[in-house]
């Protein structure tokens, strides 16, 4: 066993993958996984995290109409390990999660292959609504790759 080597980006998402292979409803389970953070979390220069703040309003009986601002931010495992390998120049991770639909009944091909267009469509095998579930690691596209897209 080799350690206390540095940690190539391709390196992390073939144990990722290893991991996905082996057990995948756990890790689309940690990995779809998120909790609510705060804002010096949600600032970290590297870090992903989700979500946003708001300015929200409320009225108050003794003080009228009053403003607060609120933030929602998520944090995940993915966003966490992409904090260790920095950001590209349009500040996204280095790994990307792959999701497929999938049936939450386990079916096999349970889609029709033109129908996925952001919806969710039902399974053609036992009429559930399909999942987005994940499938697989992999390296982002680079910003020059993105924009060709
Ligand atoms: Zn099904």
């Amino acid at each position: 066993m080799e350690k206390d080597k540095e940690v190539t980006v391709e390196k992390a998402i073939e144990v990722l993958n290893r991991a996905v292979k082996s057990d995948p409803d756990a890790m689309d389970k940690l990995f779809n996984h998120r909790v609510p953070c705060n804002e010096i979390l949600a600032e970290d220069p590297t870090i992903q995290v989700r979500g946003h703040r708001t300015k929200g309003w409320s009225i108050d009986d003794t003080k009228g109409i009053v403003i607060k601002e609120e933030s929602n931010y998520k944090v995940g495992l993915l966003g966490i390990l992409n904090g260790i390998f920095g950001v590209d120049e349009e500040s996204w991770g280095f790994i990307s999660m792959i999701e497929d639909l999938a049936c939450p009944n386990g079916c096999e091909n349970p889609l029709e292959i033109e129908s996925n267009k952001n919806i969710k469509p039902n399974c053609i095998k036992c009429g559930r609504q399909l999942i987005h579930k994940l499938t697989k690691f992999e390296r982002t596209l680079s910003a020059e790759e993105r924009a060709k897209q």
